[in-house]
C-alpha cells in the first residue's frame, strides 16, 4: 500500500531549495546514458530515477505494468495502463525516495543502477504525439490579437466567449527542448498594394503555452464531460509553438492556421501529473455570458503557473521579457476537453492539447512578441543595447514555469530552443 503524498515529506536525495523537482512533484520523462537504453525516468531534485532499472531489482512488485512499458522510447506505452497504474508508480516510486525509508537508500548497489545524474542522460520526446490540437484560451491574447488585426472595439470574435476555440496542429514537427529550429520559408504580403513574396519569415515569433497529454478516451461517438476530464489528463509540459506572423496574416482566410504554425512546436522533456498539480488548484474566471450546460464545470480547475519567457541572443545573456501566468486562461482543460469530444470525436493515449497564447492583463505577461512589441511598433531592448521586434536567427527563446505554495515547489523545467538561419 503507498503512501498518501505529503507536503511535509522530504526524500533521502538532496533537493536543492529552487529546485522544480521534490518528491512531491515526480514528474516523467524518458531519458538513455552512454550505458542505458531509452527508458522510463522519474526526476528528483538533479537526479533521475531508473525506473526500468527498479522494474529488474524487484522493487516494482505487485505493479501492473511490464518491463516493456519501461525500455522504451516513449511514455506511451506506460500511459495506456491507465490513469491508477501510473499514479500507482508514482506512489510506490515516492516511497522509495522518501526519507525513513530505507530500503533503496542503504543498498549501494541498487543505488548504482537506479539514481542517474540528470547531467550523465540525455532527455529524449517523452511522448509519441498522435494528434495535437491547440486552443486559443487566453481572453488577453484573443483580445490583443483582435485588436491588432482587426477591430479594437470589437476585438474578440462573437464565437470566442461561447466556445474553446481551437484548431488541429501537426504533431510531426513537435519537438523536445535543445533540439534548433530553423526559420520557416513561406509566403507572405508585406505590401498589401503589391503581389505575395516568398522567402524566409520576417516575423518569427514564439508562443508562450501550457500543453497536456491524454490517456486513452472513449470510443469514437462518445463524449467525455467537464467531470470526467481529470481521469483522462496524463500530465502538463511547457510548450513553445512557434508561429510565423506575416506567413499567418496572408494564409490564415478563411480556413485558418496552417504552414505559420505547423513547422516546429517546442515542449520541455519531464510530464509534471495531474495529482501534482492538484494542490495549486484555483478558481477561474467568471464566465459571462453563461456556457452552455456541457461546458459547466464544478471545483476549482484553473492552475496558479508562474511562467517567463526569455531571449538570450547568440553569445549574450538571458534576458527575461515576460511574466505570466497559467491562471489566466479563460477556458480551462476541462472545458477544452469536453469541447473536444462533444461531437463524438475520440482522443487517443498521447495525444496532446496546448492552451494557446498565455497572455495576462499587463504589457509585460503578454506571451507572444507580437504582443510584447505591439506587432512591431514597441521593440524590446535586450541588454546587449539591440533591439527585437520578432526572434532573431541566433537567438535562444527559454521558458520556464513553475508553481509554488506553501514552501511547496513543484515545478516543470524549462523548453529552450536556438533559432538557426533558414535552411
Ligand atoms: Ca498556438
Amino acid at each position: 500500500m503507498s503512501s498518501k503524498i505529503s507536503n511535509s515529506a522530504k526524500s533521502w536525495i538532496n533537493v536543492e531549495t529552487n529546485s522544480d523537482f521534490p518528491i512531491q512533484n515526480l514528474p516523467f520523462g524518458i531519458f538513455k546514458t552512454a550505458s542505458k537504453s531509452a527508458r522510463v525516468g522519474i526526476a528528483i531534485g538533479n537526479q533521475i530515477v531508473d525506473v526500468k532499472a527498479l522494474f529488474d531489482l524487484g522493487y516494482l512488485h505487485g505493479l501492473n505494468i511490464k518491463s516493456s512499458d519501461l525500455e522504451n522510447c516513449y511514455l506511451n506505452d506506460l500511459m495506456s495502463n491507465g490513469k491508477i497504474v501510473c499514479s500507482q508508480l508514482r506512489h510506490h516510486v515516492y516511497d522509495l525516495l522518501e526519507e525513513s525509508n530505507d530500503s533503496l537508500k542503504n543498498n549501494k548497489e541498487h543505488l548504482a543502477k537506479v539514481i542517474v545524474s540528470q547531467n550523465e542522460a540525455t532527455m529524449l520526446l517523452p511522448v509519441k504525439v498522435g494528434d495535437y490540437t491547440d486552443f486559443y484560451s487566453s481572453r488577453e491574447h484573443a483580445t490583443n490579437v483582435g485588436t491588432m488585426f482587426r477591430d479594437p472595439n470589437n476585438a474578440l470574435l462573437p464565437n470566442w466567449l461561447h466556445i474553446p476555440v481551437g484548431y488541429h496542429g501537426r504533431a510531426s514537427s513537435i519537438i523536445l527542448s535543445g533540439e534548433p529550429i530553423y526559420r520557416p520559408k513561406g509566403q507572405s504580403k508585406p505590401d498589401p498594394e503589391a503581389p505575395p513574396v516568398y522567402g524566409p519569415s520576417a516575423r518569427l515569433d514564439f508562443e508562450l503555452e501550457m500543453a497536456f497529454v491524454t490517456f486513452e478516451g472513449k470510443p469514437l461517438g462518445d463524449s467525455i464531460s467537464t467531470a470526467e476530464a481529470d481521469d483522462y489528463i496524463f500530465g502538463m509540459c511547457l510548450f513553445n509553438d512557434w508561429s510565423a506572423r506575416d506567413i499567418q496574416s496572408w494564409e490564415y482566410v478563411p480556413l485558418g492556421p496552417f504552414l505559420a504554425k505547423n513547422f516546429a512546436s517546442s515542449m520541455s522533456p519531464w510530464i509534471v501529473t495531474l495529482e501534482a498539480l492538484e494542490q495549486f488548484r484555483i478558481p477561474g474566471p467568471v464566465q459571462n455570458p453563461k456556457v452552455l450546460p456541457y461546458l459547466e464545470y464544478s471545483g476549482n480547475k484553473h492552475i496558479d503557473i508562474k511562467l517567463q519567457v526569455l531571449i538570450e541572443p547568440e553569445n549574450g545573456n538571458e534576458n527575461l521579457i515576460c511574466q505570466s501566468n497559467y491562471k489566466h486562461m479563460y477556458w480551462n482543460m476541462n472545458q477544452q476537453l469536453a469541447h473536444h469530444t462533444i461531437n463524438g470525436c475520440n482522443i487517443k493515449c498521447g495525444d496532446m492539447m496546448a492552451s494557446g497564447t498565455i497572455s495576462g492583463p499587463t504589457e509585460d505577461s503578454f506571451g507572444s512578441m507580437l504582443e510584447l512589441a505591439w506587432k512591431g511598433t514597441k521593440p524590446l531592448k535586450m541588454d546587449d543595447g539591440s533591439e527585437r521586434k520578432f526572434i532573431n536567427d541566433g537567438d535562444t527563446v527559454i521558458m520556464r514555469g513553475y508553481c509554488e505554495k506553501d514552501g511547496i515547489r513543484v515545478g516543470f523545467g524549462e523548453v529552450s530552443s536556438k533559432v538557426l538561419p533558414a535552411k
